[in-house]
């Protein structure tokens, strides 16, 4: 095969983020009134924050943290998961669902994934059962809910918690149940990138009981709503019943997020309409694959995952992915999957053909930009751009 140099030709004259956030005049104006408030951490604002929030998904409870990372360490300290124990994941995440595993002292193990939804595949999951196994923590790929039903029948019958990383799925629905609402657990990611954003941030939702203990471990291990203790109905005593975390969200970034909360309809709108054309312009070209939703499900589409039909092509992915670049387009990979990482690489041995679903289909995606800030313009010069590409290097 010739080396081929990428094609500079292109009819954008600006590059195309990814995924810049969508912030308004209303955002800021909420985060200068919060400032002149003199509350700037943890207090109203987060408050209303975590009720609207689990109002809005359907949650029995809520607790603002300043990341999904935190909630996800939270949780699994909540629950007591540590040394000796171990946690099923998927390879095909972000590091930091796995790193919190590590953070506690249990050991991730990491079941394959569904070829369709990329999404773990349940019926790894079954297999990787151990009487070790204290927890399963799923990842709503994408913003596609995993298919839960036989997750949750293995945690009754082996009593595991499960703990959903919900860092895409905001907002996501599994035969009509919102995601964060089936787990023991589940945590939500307000980072930039996120179909919404308090800059960092993230929410854990489940039972009251649950998050009052999580809520003692997200702030110091104190055992009083220590963020009321600056505040006249506050007292200056506490105790320390465990070495906890400083984990909790500021009211700054609250103000934020109760914006993006009322924005979020609108904003999933934009992200709807996109995917559609997308999907419509991509399922044309035979060097393509477009992503699948069940029919069960009700993605947040957090991500649009297209997959190169890689036998259709002169090109690999790293090409494909400069190809775009040199038509002003950014695109990124979800995910190098955790078994192709060094640390996780090393310490438990893995090799790709543990996971030949994962390691195939890593391959082969790349992730196109999808955000409400796409201008009719951008979808079309988005698809003018793969469309081009595989015009040029189809086979
Ligand atoms: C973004 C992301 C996280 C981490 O979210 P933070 O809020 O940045 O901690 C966790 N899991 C997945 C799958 C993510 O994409």
């Amino acid at each position: 095969m010739e080396a081929a140099q990428p094609d500079t030709s292109t009819s954008r004259t600006t590059f195309l983020p990814f995924s810049p956030p969508s912030i308004t005049e209303q955002e800021i104006e909420a985060v200068v009134d919060t400032l002149r408030s003199s509350w700037i951490t943890t207090g109203p604002k987060t408050k209303a924050f975590e009720q609207e929030f689990a109002q809005y998904i359907g949650a029995k409870g809520a607790l603002a943290l300043n990341s999904c990372t935190a909630g996800l360490h939270v949780a699994l300290a909540t629950l007591d998961i540590g040394p000796g124990d171990e946690v099923i994941t998927t390879p095909m995440t972000f590091c930091s669902s796995v790193n919190v595993i590590e953070h506690v002292g249990a050991t991730p193990i990491l079941a394959d994934i569904c070829a369709d939804t990329l999404c773990i595949d349940p019926a790894q999951v079954e297999g990787k059962i151990t009487p070790r196994t204290k927890a399963i923590l799923p990842v709503h790929y994408a913003g596609h809910p995993v298919d839960m039903d036989p997750l949750l029948e293995m945690a009754r019958k082996h009593k595991l918690a499960i703990i959903e990383d919900a860092a895409h799925a905001i907002p996501a629905s599994y035969k009509g149940r919102m995601v964060g609402t089936m787990g023991d657990f589940a945590s939500f990611s307000f980072y930039a990138t996120k179909n919404m954003t308090t800059a960092e941030g993230g929410m854990l939702t489940g039972s009251p009981e649950q998050l009052e203990r999580a809520r003692m471990i997200s702030l110091h291990g104190m055992n009083r709503d220590a963020w009321k203790r600056y505040t006249a109905e506050g007292s200056w005593y506490y105790e320390v019943v465990t070495p906890g975390f400083k984990y909790n969200m500021t009211d700054l970034q609250a103000a934020i997020g109760l914006v993006q909360l009322q924005r979020l309809v609108e904003m999933q709108q934009r992200r709807h309409e996109v995917v559609d054309q997308y999907n419509l312009a991509f399922s044309q070209i035979d060097a393509l694959q477009i992503p699948v939703e069940r029919p069960e499900v009700e993605s947040a589409w957090h991500l649009y995952v297209l997959r190169l039909n890689l036998d259709r092509l002169k090109i690999n992915r790293a090409q494909f992915i400069e190809e775009m670049k040199a038509r002003q387009i950014g695109t990124s990979v979800h995910f190098i999957p955790i078994h192709l990482h060094p640390f996780y690489r090393d310490k438990y041995d893995l090799k790709p053909d543990d996971f030949p679903v994962a390691q195939a289909q890593y391959e082969r995606v790349v992730s196109l930009p999808l955000h409400p800030g796409l201008t009719k313009d951008d979808v079309a010069d988005v698809i003018a751009a793969v469309t081009d590409i595989c015009e040029v290097y189809q086979c």
